[in-house]
């Protein structure tokens, strides 16, 4: 059994500069008589726009499998080696048992930043909302016309609060992992997006003020 022996705390801002960003959540929890097909996700609580952990987590590790030449035909990579970084951080897929195992990366949902907040309860105050509605149209190539407008929710002008752990364990390379980590959020930056629609403009983000805080063990209590 690998021994744990300390854990990396990456926190940033992830902003939506320009362009909305689509991350879809249930539409059987849309109001009745909504126009829109394919609603945001959002916190049952509050409202808010939230980026799940998944979604970044997921993202981050397609883009560096495309850069490892990783994976194939849409499969994550699960050759479990403990020389491959996407196995080690991410887990070797469908292999828990792999010599790369256990998955060192903690991806937290990541909410909205406490002014993005203030802001969005201040636009509903005033009837409006960070959600745009946007449609999507199918477009019949041969008519050149659009068909089918399907109404799909945006997010813009937001900011979340990123926080990634990855766990260090006996014998591993901390600086390695982390360097990883952050070719990932980079290429996600500037040669990808993150949600859907990617190549259609939506999900243009970036990373801001990442700080990254390395923890013993001995200082974790509650
Ligand atoms: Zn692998």
């Amino acid at each position: 059994m690998k021994k744990l022996v300390g854990c990396l705390r990456m926190r940033a801002i992830i902003r939506v500069p320009n362009g909305g960003l689509r991350i879809g959540g249930n539409p059987a929890t849309l109001e009745q008589g909504t126009a829109v097909d394919f609603p945001s996700i959002h916190n049952p609580v509050n409202g808010e726009p939230y980026v799940p952990g998944s979604s970044l987590k997921g993202r981050l590790r397609a883009m560096l499998e495309k850069v490892e030449g990783k994976g194939r035909e849409g499969d994550p990579c699960n050759c479990g080696r403990r020389d491959c970084l996407v196995c080690v951080v991410f887990g070797a897929h469908k292999r828990p048992q792999a010599e790369s195992s256990p998955t060192r990366i903690i991806v937290r949902d990541a909410p909205l930043t406490p002014e993005s907040s203030r802001h969005f309860r201040d636009l509903q105050a005033e009837g409006k909302s960070l959600f745009e509605e946007k449609a999507e149209n199918l477009v019949d190539r041969d008519k050149g016309t659009a068909e089918h407008p399907r109404w799909q929710e945006r997010v813009w002008d937001a900011a979340f609060q990123m926080e990634i752990l990855v766990h260090v364990y006996d014998g591993d390379e901390p600086v390695k992992m982390l360097e990883f980590v952050r070719k990932g959020l980079g290429l996600i930056q500037e040669i990808g997006a993150l949600g859907a629609g990617g190549s259609r403009g939506s999900g243009q983000v970036r990373f801001e003020n990442i700080s990254v805080d390395p923890m013993t063990l001995e200082s974790v209590t509650v």
